[in-house]
C-alpha cells in the first residue's frame, strides 16, 4: 500500500513516519533523501543537479518526476512507499498518479494528522534544547528543569539553545503557507475517498494506535 502524509510542522509527522518505517517496513520518499541520494551517486544526473543546486535554482518537475518513477519501479520497494512532502500540488498529485498507475499501483491512503494551530505554536514555539548534550526540551509541555538534572554532569552550564525560526510570527506564517497549499490537495483526494483524519493532538503513541487501526481498516 501507498499512502500519503500530511500534516502541518509541529504535528509529529516525522515520528509518526519514522514508526510506520520500522513496524511495516515501509520506504519514506521525501524529495530532499531523493536529491541527496542522486547526488551522491556519481550519475550522469548528478553532476547536472548539482549544477542547479549550486546556483541556487530550483530543480524542475521533470528531474524530481524521473527520481520519483526509479522508487515506484523498484520492485524492492514498490507499493509499500510513504509519500512525504510531496505532492505539493495538484498538478505533481496528478503526475503521481498517472505513474503510479502505470506499475499498477496507486495511492490507497491519505493521513492527515490534524492539531489545532495554538497547540502547534506551543509546540514549536516553546522548543529548546541543552547546548551540552542537545536533549530537546519545551518550556510549555516538557520544561527543561534544573540544570543538574539533564543528562551529564557538563550540562550544568548548559545554555538553552533556540532555533531562531522557532518564534511565534515565524510559525503562525509557516503553518498558514501549509494551511493554503495543503487544502486543495485533500479536497482532490478527498474526491478519490482516501483522505482519514488524524486527532494529533492525542499522545504520540494514541496518535499511532489511531494510524495502526486506519491501515487495519484498508
Ligand atoms: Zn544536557
Amino acid at each position: 500500500m501507498n499512502l500519503i502524509i500530511f500534516g502541518p510542522p509541529g504535528a509529529g509527522k516525522g515520528t509518526q513516519s519514522s514508526f510506520l518505517v520500522e513496524s511495516k517496513k515501509m520506504f519514506q520518499l521525501s524529495t530532499g533523501d531523493l536529491l541527496r541520494e542522486e547526488l551522491k551517486s556519481k550519475s550522469k544526473l548528478s553532476e547536472k543537479l548539482k549544477i542547479i543546486m549550486d546556483s541556487g535554482k530550483l530543480v524542475s518537475n521533470d528531474i524530481i518526476n524521473n527520481l520519483i518513477e526509479k522508487k515506484i519501479a523498484n520492485p524492492l520497494i514498490n507499493n509499500n512507499i510513504i509519500f512525504d512532502g510531496f505532492p505539493r500540488n495538484i498538478d505533481q498529485a496528478k503526475s503521481l498518479d498517472k505513474m503510479l498507475s502505470k506499475y499498477q499501483q496507486k495511492i490507497s491512503l491519505v493521513l492527515n494528522l490534524k492539531v489545532d494551530n495554538f497547540i502547534l505554536v506551543k509546540r514549536i514555539s516553546g522548543r529548546v534544547s541543552c547546548s551540552v548534550c542537545k536533549k530537546p526540551f519545551n518550556k510549555f509541555f516538557d520544561p527543561p528543569g534544573d540544570p543538574s538534572e539533564c543528562t551529564t554532569k557538563a550540562c550544568i552550564n548548559r545554555e538553552l539553545i533556540k532555533r531562531s525560526d522557532d518564534n511565534e510570527s515565524t510559525v503562525s506564517s509557516r503553518l498558514k503557507t501549509y494551511e493554503e497549499s495543503t487544502l486543495p490537495l485533500l479536497k482532490y483526494y478527498d474526491s478519490l475517498n482516501v483522505v482519514r483524519n488524524v486527532d494529533a493532538m492525542k499522545s504520540i503513541n494514541q496518535v499511532t494506535k489511531q494510524i495502526i487501526d486506519i491501515i487495519n481498516d484498508i
